[in-house]
């Protein structure tokens, strides 16, 4: 049977923004709710070592650190859920989210901490043969390569990151990187070209992602160089495909402006949206920085922005009734200035145009 859930704060996302957001908005007193999606977590849960969250003298493990965020959210207060949000409908407040599990999430103020996702090549041979040789995770499928050669395809933090940690497994690690330098920290680079296991091919690009057997396997990549033209097989067991991110904002399309890469649009300086009273935290509104720290460095701005917007405003979900779904307090229109939204703020806020 479905269910109505009330919260004067409905935050989507269990990631480092998500549980930051939560553990500030449960401590000033909003009984947070938290919808975790399909990742509790976040992207953390796919990742070994960090090194660079701070507050650890030593190094940490990725999965253990998401897993004290989701311990202090919960101890202090805030309710998780675990669901996934599949509709939002934000032009009236109460804004009103819809869960896969059917259930209905009311919120007077929402935050968006959806995050990102891996982004694949968008080759057919790669969407055929994933699971079979293919994978987005190192820490996940490397296991599967002890022995063995891969690819891994990307100049990125992620790429650089995933050839270190499969040296652990595999025999030979290829970089493949379409330019001639890599955007990975130069501290990461340093270790990757000291790594005798790991050799780059650069200026290259993968045309095709080569299997063969029965069943069908990964046996190679095809790569053309950009500079010469020419194409060649690498032979490798397994490809790892590091090329970035898309923020998960599908949902939000419509709801509230975003730029043209998906990324939902803030106001400089502040994780207000298009739409008062709904805030954007973390990855799915960075895609500068996209770093633990500053994901929870935004979640703890978007609940104290949120905490502002709802002073001094009708209580309304808090005065709702649980069993009938009525509020009893009447909701301002979606135009209405936010209170504790300063006048300059809400100009600001109103050049961010919904698409
Ligand atoms: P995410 O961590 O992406 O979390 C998003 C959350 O939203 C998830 O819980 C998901 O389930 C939920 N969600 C999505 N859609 C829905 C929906 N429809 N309904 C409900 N919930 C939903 N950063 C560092 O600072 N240090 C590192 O060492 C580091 N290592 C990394 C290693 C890897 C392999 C990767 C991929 C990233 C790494 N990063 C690192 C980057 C860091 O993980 C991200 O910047 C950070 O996790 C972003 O946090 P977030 O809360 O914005 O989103
Ligand atoms: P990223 O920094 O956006 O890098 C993506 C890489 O993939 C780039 O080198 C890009 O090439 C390449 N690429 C993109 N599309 C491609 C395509 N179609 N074909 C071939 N190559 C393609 O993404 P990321 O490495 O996943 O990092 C994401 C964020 O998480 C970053 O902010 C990063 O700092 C952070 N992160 C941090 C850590 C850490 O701090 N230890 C670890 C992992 C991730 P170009 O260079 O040519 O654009």
């Amino acid at each position: 049977m479905p269910e109505t859930h009330y919260g004067r704060v409905l935050i989507i996302g269990a990631g480092p923004a998500g549980y930051t957001a939560a553990i500030y908005a449960a401590r000033a007193g909003l009984q947070p709710l938290l919808v975790a999606g399909l990742e509790p977590g976040g992207q953390l849960t796919i990742t070994t070592d960090v090194e660079n969250y701070p507050g650890f003298a030593e190094v940490i493990q990725g999965p253990w650190l998401m897993e004290q965020m989701a311990a202090q959210a919960g101890n202090v207060g805030t309710r998780i859920v675990p669901d996934v949000i599949v509709t939002v409908d934000f032009s009236a407040r109460p804004f009103r989210c819809l869960g896969d599990s059917g259930d209905t999430y009311v919120a007077d103020a929402v935050i968006l901490a959806t995050g990102a996702q891996a982004r694949w090549l968008g080759l057919d041979s790669e969407q055929r043969l994933q699971g079979r040789g293919v994978s987005a995770c190192a820490t996940c499928d490397g296991f599967f390569y002890r022995g063995k050669r891969v690819a891994v395809v990307g100049g990125g933090n992620t790429a650089a990151e995933e050839a270190l940690y499969l040296t652990h497994h595999a025999d030979r690690v290829t970089l493949i990187h379409r330019r001639g330098a890599l955007r990975a920290e130069k501290i990461l680079q340093a270790r990757l070209f000291a790594n005798p296991k790991i050799a780059v091919v650069w200026d290259s690009v993968v045309e095709e992602i080569v299997g063969g057997g029965t069943p069908e396997v990964v046996e190679g990549v095809r790569l053309r160089d950009v500079n010469t033209g020419t194409s060649s097989v690498l032979p490798v067991d397994g490809v790892f495909v590091a090329i970035g991110h898309t923020p998960n904002t599908a949902i939000f399309a419509g709801h509230v402006a975003m730029d043209a890469e998906g990324y939902v649009a803030t106001v400089p300086g502040s994780t207000r949206t298009s739409r008062p009273g709904v805030f954007a935290a973390g990855d799915v509104q960075d895609k500068v920085f996209r770093q633990a720290v500053t994901a929870a460095g935004t979640g703890c701005m978007a609940a104290l922005e949120a905490e502002k917007f709802l002073a001094g405003d009708v209580a309304v979900v808090a005065g709702a009734n649980p069993d009938t779904g009525q509020s009893r307090g009447q909701a301002p229109g979606p135009d209405a200035r936010a209170p504790g939204t300063p006048r300059s703020g809400a100009r600001d806020q109103a050049s961010l145009v919904a698409d």
